[in-house]
């Protein structure tokens, strides 16, 4: 795994290669061989200098997730964590010079090791990138990254690597104060040997080991970092509703660390970290935001039997918002993209939206304008059916009406390859009855996107009653191949995403109907950790497409339909008071013309408040386990998978990862709990409330989704 080489001169060079893995991280076998290495190479009176680099396109891309899956106690914790630790500190007080010759990408604790050495010099290789990115999985930096990152370059600037996981070019890291070279890559292991060759023994004590340490830009108790530390924890408390502990921790770190020698900092964050990894918001995110959503994107449930579909051309019926979206990411995925619409203007117009995005990119300075070209020139805007010959998949996103989109299927069916397979991108229309008007329903499938598609990374793949595992399969290719990410979603309607986050806005404007003071309901919405309440949600995408999928469900079903709790306030918004939200400038929010917005004074008057209100928990419960609840359903009628269900929810609509979602949450609460909850729900509130027979089954038989 470390492979061990001296030369004549006295240099001992450790190169990373963890050939077992597909790419080199630290775990616990990594570890034990680097620590063996380090101290032969200490231990050994021959030994100059010592050169720490990787045989890999990768220095080292972090610490084994797989490691925390396991860990229960503080105990364990420690177990793990702290060896680590404890070999960089005795590499860096080990009296021999250490540099880190970074060839490639060093995350969390790769970039732990080279901030131990005493020395760091890095490929210039703008691709190349240096952080410290724990904090996204809900961790922190364990290897003494809360410690010697602020001892390098101050507490203010390192926060944003510690608490956002901000990552840096090797120019970057060099103008932070984080490497001390930029090289050429052939010079990267010549200019390691000199720097060793010349370090004289002060170079082995690093500053803060140093008699007269002045802590760059003051300590937690001197006037600048002290300011830093009034207002950070109240932005964080802010941003993260206290669900998120790791921010917290890391902070904390900083804060107690920094004021008291190494060592002793690095013991505090040992503790830190030990609270983190065996916390549920930790073990949450990296169930879903590392394991399921890699899962997901690696296809993991694709049959293999079917041979995969390689993508080069493609095309997308309809140049609206959603279509000119999907062309404009499939073409920067490098694929050749037919644009068509009714007429060329509208064609040309879709090709318009990507060129413009491109645009603001090149004067970003972020792209070269030659690719923005190239990525344009695969884009053909046309209304000749006749350019779908030699397309593998056809994508429709016409208006949402069933005469327009059988129309289109009808004429592209008669153009495309008989291989193809034609994905509809409806977001309310059934996949099995739109396939109805195909000639070949087996290869006709839902593509979900959401918008703005260029921001969005979920696509929920439908399998209509007719369509062929292979076309679900090829379905799945082109998802990843636009690197978008896939769940796999049984037709029904609205599918999952749409259907389980609708009882957000649902529940809220229920509750507003009953008088709960609207005030209350966006508070709780945003305690909850949603990323916007429901009522201001709802005034964004105005409640207006409510308003019309409540009509036409009650067209659909005549006298079956059951009224809806929610449906009065809708009516009474939208058909009375013409209040259809933002677009409109006004909704549930009033938007003042100076800027900004606040709650329409009005609601009081149309929805008298009750006398009595509830608690704020009694509100957060409703909005999220109506969302659970929901899930749950969607995986107790086979719509979705567990896994799936937990992805769709934190891509597709924000769900909090700190409960991995929507169905993670019934994990976290407890099955059990959940289900007596929602049972006292039931009886207060209604039906919807009700649990499926195998959410109770589960939960009485002391199981979860997620068994530990
Ligand atoms: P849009 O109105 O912006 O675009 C529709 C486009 O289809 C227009 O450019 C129109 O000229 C074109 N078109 C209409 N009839 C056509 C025909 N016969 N032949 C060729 N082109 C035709 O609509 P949109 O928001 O992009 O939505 C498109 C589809 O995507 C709808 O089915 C919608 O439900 C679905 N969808 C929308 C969203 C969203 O947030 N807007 C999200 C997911 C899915």
């Amino acid at each position: 795994m470390i492979d061990y080489k001296t030369d004549a001169e006295g240099i001992a060079t450790l190169t990373w290669n963890v050939a077992s893995r597909p790419m080199n991280v630290l775990n616990a076998e990594s570890m034990a061989a680097f620590d063996a290495a380090m101290r032969r190479a200490a231990g050994d009176p021959l030994v100059k200098g010592v050169i720490v680099t990787s045989a890999r396109p990768e220095f080292v891309a972090g610490g084994d997730l797989d490691l925390i899956r396991d860990i229960r106690t503080a105990e364990e914790s420690f177990a793990a964590s702290g060896p680590v630790s404890a070999t960089l500190r005795l590499l860096e007080t080990s009296g021999k010079p250490f540099v880190a010759a970074i060839n490639g990408t060093a995350l969390g604790g790769g970039l732990e090791i080279c901030l131990a050495c005493h020395h760091r010099i890095v490929v210039d290789d703008p691709t190349i990138q240096l952080g410290l990115p724990e904090v996204t999985l809900g961790l922190l930096p364990a290897a003494g990254g809360t410690q010697r990152l602020p001892r390098m370059i101050g507490i203010k600037q390192a926060l944003p690597y510690l608490l956002e996981g901000r990552k840096a070019t090797p120019a970057a890291a060099l103008a932070a104060g984080i490497v001390d070279e930029v090289v050429r890559a052939d010079q990267l292991l010549d200019r390691a040997r000199a720097w060793l060759l010349a370090a004289g023994a002060e170079a082995t004590v690093k500053p803060w080991d140093a008699k007269g340490f002045r802590f760059p830009g003051g300590t937690p108790q001197t006037p600048g970092p002290t300011q830093l530390f009034f207002g950070a924890g109240g932005d964080l408390l802010a941003r993260t509703q206290g669900l998120y502990p790791a921010p917290e921790a890391i902070l904390a770190c900083v804060y107690d660390g920094c004021q008291v020698d190494l060592d002793t900092g690095l013991k505090i964050e040992q503790r830190q970290f030990a609270r983190l990894a065996t916390s549920p918001a930790t073990k949450n995110m990296i169930r879903t935001l590392f394991h399921a959503m890699g899962e997901a994107n690696r296809l993991a449930d694709r049959p293999k039997y079917i041979p995969p579909r390689a993508y080069q051309r493609i095309a997308v019926l309809g140049a609206g918002m959603m279509g000119a979206g999907i062309a404009y990411v499939s073409a920067q995925a490098g694929l050749d993209v037919v644009l068509l619409d009714a007429n060329q203007g509208a064609a040309e117009k879709g090709k318009s939206y990507g060129a413009k995005l491109l645009d603001a990119q090149v004067a970003k300075g972020r792209m070269e304008a030659a690719k923005r070209d190239s990525i344009l020139a695969r884009v053909h805007p046309t209304t000749d059916y006749a350019q779908l010959t030699g397309c593998q998949i056809v994508i429709e996103a016409v208006f949402e009406d069933r005469a327009v989109k059988a129309e289109v299927t009808r004429k592209a069916e008669a153009a495309m390859d008989p291989e193809a397979i034609f994905a509809s991108n409806t977001s309310t229309l059934p996949i099995t009855g739109l396939a109805e008007t195909s000639s070949r329903a087996a290869q006709f499938v839902g593509l979900h996107f959401f918008s703005p598609v260029e921001k969005m990374p979920l696509v929920e793949v439908i399998r209509g009653r007719q369509t062929s595992e292979a076309s679900i399969a090829h379905a799945l290719d082109f998802v990843k191949r636009i690197r978008k990410t896939p769940i796999v979603v049984n037709d029904c309607p609205a599918f999952y995403a749409n259907r389980a986050f609708g009882m957000y806005p649902y529940e809220a404007m229920t509750m507003l109907g009953e008088g709960v003071d609207p005030a209350l309901i966006e508070n709780a919405g945003r305690m909850a950790g949603m990323p916007m309440p429901p009522l201001a949600l709802i005034d964004e995408f105005s409640a207006e497409l409510l308003y019309k999928a409540m009509k036409q469900a009650r067209e659909d079903q005549g006298s079956a339909y059951r009224e809806q709790p929610q449906d009065h306030v809708l009516i009474t918004m939208v058909e009375k008071l013409g209040r259809l939200g933002r677009k409109v400038g006004q909704g549930f929010y009033e938007y003042p013309a100076e800027g900004g917005k606040r709650l329409w004074t009005g609601l009081a008057e149309v929805f008298p408040r009750a006398v009595e209100q509830p608690d704020v928990e009694q509100v957060r419960q409703r909005l999220m386990y109506s969302q659970s609840l929901e899930a749950a359903r969607c995986v107790a009628e086979g719509i979705v998978s567990p896994r799936d269900a937990d992805v769709g929810s934190l891509l597709g609509w924000g769900f909090p990862a700190a409960l991995g979602g929507a169905l993670g949450l019934i994990d976290t609460v407890g099955p059990d709990a959940f289900v007596d909850a929602c049972d006292a729900l039931a009886r207060r509130h209604g039906a919807r409330f009700e649990v499926p027979a195998t959410l109770r089954d589960l939960a009485r038989a002391g199981g979860r989704y997620y068994p530990a």
